[in-house]
């Protein structure tokens, strides 16, 4: 018979029944089970206990709500091991074992499903324990607790009767704190309390231990088909099917008075990364009360003065477990009479600042090697590294309004909404949302997830609040005290300072600062110590080259500093589009006679050439692929319809003119705007994105693609004369044909050659083109014979192998490909691997068969998506090239593609 059940000092038999790894063992006894196993057998503290497996669970749930055959008779066999292990018997008046039932899944959950304290309580033993511990609070404050969580977790009944009451009572003892209240309180609450069961479930609360261990059981294994978990484990992609285990463990009471506490702990900073024990605990309390963060908690560091051989005890052990896990830990203890125990271990959830840092800190100790601690950190987590933060010029000089803890970095500016639903239907409608709560529970989650940032009035650094918005990279600040939140009036107030629904807030997660109104955000930047460090580890294994796509000497600067070992594409088009230089642009295209255009070419030569000077200068000794114009002409006159409106205004305005002079000067602007209403009819296509655009645009003027080759030899030859060492790429995009590039290179290549004769200076280069068109990609060896590189466009290559408009997908269909599920990534977000994936590899192979040695980059959006980034890496290109904010990111994924290939795990 399969053995469901193993006492935590049976990790032994556990590894055996799979085979010996870890992993699994975590499968089967989940998360917490195998570490309390685990810190059993290490010689940790633990109160001994017992797990059934996550197979019983999936058994259970299989069955419809039954017990898979020997289930129960083992629990009932541990059970009485732990009874002979503590000298203790379940259901003993005089010497009562009492237990705690949690669930436990293989991935850490928190605060998703359930848990009873204190099973084993009836009133006879109630009454029991009273006499043995001489302390009738201690007891009947135990019993109430079991009533109302085996009420709510097993019975389903709701919190509100049992909060109802617990009211009730403190307004009669004139109590402000559950602390206030004696044992009369407690007995008259534990009285109402069974009549809220007897009510709410039509029948007594169960007074046979047995009995109230096998409801919880099967609540624990039910909770996790719950709404909760089933909503926790969408939104962190964690299977369905893995079940939650049960652990069963004797308790321990950290609310017997003065020497005894509980509370949670790190063993490094979870916010900072900084090696120091981190954590909150109360004193004279159970548990529940310090997650649930509804008392006021005590920082850690406090402990260290109350109790000093105890703190010591807890900093030895969490370095031991550090080493053990070989990763930060995350414990839960109990302090009971002076005794420590552990109650739980698991890696702990940190800020992404943390995780960078711990993992610097863990190699540099020697703790993991410099490749385990590039696995630790995700480049999603280097993603949120980069949020913004508050723009430190507008915060000066402006007070806060409010300070509290801060839980999760990153700056959040939004409006204010105080409830969850609305708050997902505000993000939803488009706005940036900042969710206001008293304190979260887990049924807060969908809102949290919308909204831009988080901010309670309660709470601590493990309050539910706070490692939800931590673990999905929202900033919060917490525990702000000051604040009063009025749930109906949907309001809050600091002072004299009121917000209401709506209203602008700004929140910064990283110092735990509130601030009223929008305040702007900025770029953080990248100079931390830690990133550095990891990102310089990164660059020793990576092979795949990192470029950005940066179009002005500004961003080839910050590229550079992030990391950027070149420019992959520079889009020239962009600098015709500002403002003083727009009117000459359109002067060329204007033009009717070639005189005409040459003089509008003559005078944008030289505002390109100091473009690309500056981008030389910036990029000093690195290459820089400039890319030659790509856009339909008309991108750059008026749009049809503001012409069209802009004549008819005209017109009327005409009738209303008494001067000549008035008439006069309407006429000629009456003749501009339909010289430029006729120009942009002439360059009118129905689908301009497959129209004169890239190539086809310099094969039509030719002077204008001339100009751009004779300004970017200009610059590159005076750099070189100045000392700058340049390596200018000139870039064609959109071909389709190697014709196309026989004629046009041919005669760039003859430009490029005169410019460096005219100047007398010799500077290296290439000239290569985009692959953006499925027919380049298929003809790729017959192109390479002719180019020196290839750059994948993999917007455009994406847009013509789907035949789907990248302008007008995400906001159409494509939506709704995704819901269905008929694609599984956004096609424009992570390269199709399939498809156009396809084309790629093919392009690749042929034309470095053509062209042995070839470069070949990709400069689409995708060079920034991880997952992409593997795909490069795999198909052996050379670089990939993204946005200046997206290089630390692909610089980290391009790591990862090279441990991968290494098979290092
Ligand atoms: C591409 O098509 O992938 C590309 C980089 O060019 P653009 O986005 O400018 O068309
Ligand atoms: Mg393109």
């Amino acid at each position: 018979m399969e053995k469901y059940v193993y006492l935590f000092s049976e990790l032994d038999e556990a590894e055996a029944a799979v085979g010996g790894d870890w992993d699994e063992v975590r499968g089967l006894l989940g998360g917490k089970g195998a570490n309390l196993a685990d810190m059993t057998r290490l010689g940790i503290p633990v109160p001994p206990g017992f797990t059934g497996t996550t197979r019983a669970c999936n058994a259970y749930l299989a069955r419809g709500g039954e017990f898979p055959e020997g289930f129960w008779e083992q629990e009932l066999a541990a059970l009485a091991a732990l009874e002979k292990a503590t000298g203790k018997k379940f259901g003993d008046p005089k010497n009562p074992l009492l237990l705690s039932c949690r669930s436990g899944a293989k991935r850490s959950m928190p605060g998703m499903m359930d848990t009873v304290l204190n099973l084993g309580l009836n009133d006879e033993i109630t009454e029991g324990v009273a006499k043995s511990t001489g302390d009738a609070r201690f007891a009947y404050d135990l019993y109430r607790r079991l009533l109302h969580m085996f009420g709510t977790v097993v019975l389903n009944i709701p919190d509100h009767p049992f909060d109802e009451f617990l009211d009730k009572r403190r307004e009669v003892a004139g109590a402000k704190l559950d602390a206030d209240l004696g044992a009369e309180d407690w007995k008259a609450v534990v009285e109402a309390y069974k009549g809220v069961v007897r009510t709410y479930s039509g029948a007594e609360f169960p007074s046979d231990p047995r009995e109230q261990l096998r409801r919880a059981t099967e609540a624990v294994f039910r909770s996790w088909n719950g709404k909760r978990a089933m909503d926790y484990r969408n939104a962190s992609g964690i299977p369905h099917d893995l079940g939650t285990a049960v652990n069963v463990q004797t308790m321990v009471f950290g609310n017997i008075g003065e020497g005894s506490a509980t509370g949670v702990c790190m063993s490094r900073d979870g916010n900072t990364g900084l090696p120091h024990l981190e954590g909150d605990y109360l004193e004279d309390a159970q548990g529940e009360d310090v997650v649930a963060g509804v008392r006021a908690t005590d920082p850690i560091h406090v402990l260290k003065e109350r109790n000093k051989k105890v703190y010591a005890e807890l900093d030895t052990i969490a370095k031991k477990l550090e080493k053990h896990y070989r990763n930060m830990q995350d414990m839960e203890f109990t302090i009971e009479r002076g005794k420590l125990w552990l109650l739980q271990t698991r890696d702990g959830k940190r800020t992404a600042e943390a995780e960078v840092r711990i993992a610097v800190d863990q190699a540099n100790e020697g703790l993991i090697s410099r490749e385990e601690a590039l696995r630790r950190v995700t480049p999603e987590q280097v993603d949120i590294f980069l949020h913004p933060k508050l723009d430190p010029k507008a915060v000066q000089g402006t007070k806060p309004m409010a300070t509290g803890l801060a839980v999760s970095p990153g700056a959040a500016v939004g409006q204010v909404y105080f409830d969850a639903d609305i708050a997902e239907r505000m993000a939803k409608e488009g706005k940036a949302v900042v969710l206001v709560r008293p304190d979260t529970k887990p049924d807060d989650v969908h809102g949290m997830l919308a909204a831009k940032g988080i901010l309670t009035s309660r709470g601590g650094r493990t309050s539910h609040a706070a490692l939800v918005a931590r673990q999905f990279g929202k900033p919060a600040v917490v525990g702000v005290t000051d604040m009063e939140i009025d749930l109906i009036e949907r309001q809050l107030q600091v002072g004299d300072v009121v917000l209401h629904e709506g209203d602008w807030l700004s929140l910064d997660g990283t110092r735990g600062l509130v601030y009223e109104g929008e305040i702007p955000t900025v770029m953080a930047d990248l100079d931390n110590p830690a990133l550095s460090t990891l990102l310089s580890w990164a660059d020793d294994v990576r092979r795949l080259g990192v470029r950005a796509n940066a179009d002005y000497p500004r961003d080839a600067e910050r590229a550079r500093k992030y990391g950027a070992e070149g420019i992959g594409l520079c889009r020239t088009e962009h600098m015709f589009f500002e403002t003083d230089r727009l009117p000459v642009v359109q002067r060329m295209i204007m033009a009717k006679e070639a005189g005409d255009q040459e003089a509008a070419l003559a005078d944008l030569l030289p505002l390109q050439r100091g473009d690309f000077d500056g981008i030389f200068r910036a990029m000093d000794g690195l290459p820089v692929i400039i890319r030659l114009i790509d856009p339909p002409l008309h991108e750059f006159l008026p749009a049809r319809n503001e012409l069209v409106r802009d004549l008819a205004d005209l017109k009327v305005r005409l009738q209303h003119f008494h001067t000549l002079s008035e008439i006069d000067g309407a006429l000629e602007e009456v003749r501009t705007k339909q010289r430029f209403l006729d120009r942009v009819d002439a360059l009118h296509e129905e689908n301009p994105m497959l129209g004169t655009r890239g190539v086809r645009l310099g094969i039509n003027i030719p002077g204008l693609v001339k100009m751009q080759v004779r300004a970017i030899f200009e610059a590159a030859c005076q750099c070189k004369k100045d000392g700058v060492d340049v390596k200018p790429e000139v870039m064609i995009p959109l071909v389709s044909h190697v014709n196309e590039l026989k004629v046009i290179q041919a005669m760039l290549v003859d430009e490029a050659k005169a410019v460096m004769a005219e100047q007398g200076v010799e500077v290296p280069y290439l000239f290569g083109t985009m692959i953006e068109i499925p027919r380049a990609a298929v003809t790729a060896a017959e192109i390479a014979k002719v180019t020196e590189f290839f750059s994948f466009g993999t917007n455009d290559l994406t847009q013509t192998t789907f035949g789907i408009s990248r302008d007008d997908a995400e906001q159409g269909f494509l939506v709704e490909y995704l819901r269905q599920g008929i694609l599984a990534r956004n096609p424009f977000e992570t390269i199709d691997a399939e498809g156009v994936g396809k084309l790629m590899e093919w392009a690749v192979e042929q034309g470095r068969a053509a062209r042995p040695g070839l470069e070949v980059g990709i400069c689409g959006e995708h060079g920034g998506d991880p997952t992409s980034v593997h795909l490069c890496h795999k198909l052996g290109l050379d670089y990939v090239s993204c946005s200046p904010f997206r290089v630390p990111i692909a610089r980290l994924a391009a790591a990862h593609a090279a441990l991968d290939e290494k098979g290092v795990a």
